[in-house]
């Protein structure tokens, strides 16, 4: 069974300003990674490996299409 876990590191933590209004939609320049050694999947900007075990992850570019990360 996987799980998502927002890697919250890449997250903006600036205020929204009148002209950035295309930045107020999620996944527009993140993606999902999932590491198959630890079935888990990760959503950030750029990831080459998992942070857990240090292996390699591939990344899942449908996840948006899917929207298997609904509440
Ligand atoms: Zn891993």
């Amino acid at each position: 069974m996987s799980f998502v876990q927002l890697v919250q590191e890449y997250l903006p933590d600036r205020p929204r300003g009148p002209g950035e209004q295309s930045e107020a939609r999620p996944q527009l320049s993140t993606q999902l990674y999932r590491c198959g050694a630890c079935d888990t999947t990760y959503i950030s900007e750029e990831m080459e490996t998992c942070p857990r075990c240090d292996g390699p992850v591939e990344t899942t570019p449908t996840g948006r299409d899917l929207r298997h990360v609904d509440p």
